[in-house]
């Protein structure tokens, strides 16, 4: 059977991205829409005919607990709401699917780890690059060594920001470019090693007197070491575009260039000298399909997600050593989870 999802927060990532691939997957369907706007409900509802009796708002929100129809909560929200929506689902008796980041402090992951287990639900963080093909196969290729053992991985995430947004503003977002967009730098770091960093060194580089920068940073460039000796440099920027990341063994690298985009991802792969592309066939599922359908399978089947609630933990873990590091200008160690 399918599994009903509930999708809060109807902005363009839930409306442009997420909604339109429920009609693509196996095991999840569209059942239910949270909004505080009353036309957007109307709108949704029409289009994906989603009865009125399973619309909902912030108010109205824990009466979810009600309706059989809704297995799992997408909270598609900014990341200051993260915490409260999915402790507040989890109470409710729902799964829950978080975006990425998971929240705004690791304090705030630690509760959410937390509510999610007392009520004996699954909470998974919507890292969508583990579902894409070229991402999985550049894991498996960077920890087989393919290219030799990884030596070193160059990461860089980031896009000119508009202004007027929630994510300039800290208390909704948490933070800057670092939250946003090199999560994905970050995040790609980690997997490719299937490390967890010892110590991040990170530089801030942000303009105050940018208007969309009074609460937020704009660039942070940082390094982390892993265990096995692999030294990762990573870009994190509001200011400027960049979405590739380069793993170099000891006989070549794989380049991802785009590398967590919707789609198009290329790669390219150096080995002995010889550079060639690496093409792969369309997946029957795409990155946002398999990424629906996983959470599903995993509460049908009571596996744990791949992305579970700790890997969102452990990124901003990550995050708050490296803002510690770049405001006291020194090396610092990641907590533990
Ligand atoms: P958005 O601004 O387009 O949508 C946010 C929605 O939240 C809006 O509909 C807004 O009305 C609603 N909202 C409810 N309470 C609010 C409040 N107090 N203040 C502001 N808005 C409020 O943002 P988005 O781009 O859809 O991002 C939403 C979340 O999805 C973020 O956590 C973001 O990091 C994540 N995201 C993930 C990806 C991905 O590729 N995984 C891509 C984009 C966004």
């Amino acid at each position: 059977r399918k599994l009903g999802y509930a999708v809060v927060g109807l902005g363009y990532y839930a409306t442009q991205q997420i909604m339109p691939q429920f009609k693509n997957c196996e095991f999840a369907k569209l059942t239910a829409l949270v909004s505080g706007t009353p036309e957007k409900l109307t709108r949704y509802g029409a289009e994906y005919g989603i009865p009125r009796t399973h619309w909902y708002d912030y108010q109205s929100y824990d009466r979810m607990r009600d309706n059989p129809d809704i297995d799992i909560v997408y909270v598609v929200l900014p990341n200051g709401l993260h915490a409260e929506y999915t402790i507040r689902a989890a109470r409710a008796g729902k799964h829950v699917m978080c975006e990425k980041p998971m929240a705004t402090s690791s304090d705030e992951c630690r509760a959410m780890i937390a509510a999610c287990k007392a009520a004996n639900r699954k909470l998974m963080i919507g890292y969508r690059s583990r579902f894409e093909p070229y991402n999985r196969l550049a894991i498996d290729l960077a920890r087989s060594g393919h290219v030799g053992p990884t030596r070193e991985i160059v990461a860089a995430h980031g896009f000119p920001i508009a202004p007027d947004q929630w994510r300039l503003d800290r208390e909704l977002s948490g933070g800057g470019s670092m939250m946003d967009i090199g999560i994905y730098s970050l995040n790609a770091a980690r997997y490719l090693t299937g490390e967890e960093p010892t110590y991040v060194s990170a530089s801030e580089s942000t303009d105050r007197s940018d208007p969309r920068f009074r609460e937020v940073e704009d660039r942070v460039n940082w390094e982390m070491a892993f265990p096995s000796g692999i030294l990762a440099s990573c870009v994190s920027s509001y200011s400027s575009a960049h979405n590739r990341y380069r793993v170099t063994g000891t006989k070549g690298w794989i380049d991802m260039e785009p590398a967590t985009s919707y789609a198009g991802q290329a790669m390219r792969i150096n080995r002995d000298g010889t550079t060639a592309p690496r093409v792969l066939p369309t997946p029957e599922k795409n990155q946002f399909t398999a990424q629906l359908d996983h959470l599903a399978q995993c509460v049908l089947t009571g596996d744990t997600p791949l992305v579970s609630g700790e890997e969102g933990l452990r990124d901003l873990l990550c995050i708050e050593a490296i803002y510690a590091s770049a405001r006291e200008g020194r090396r610092m160690e990641v907590a533990a989870v």
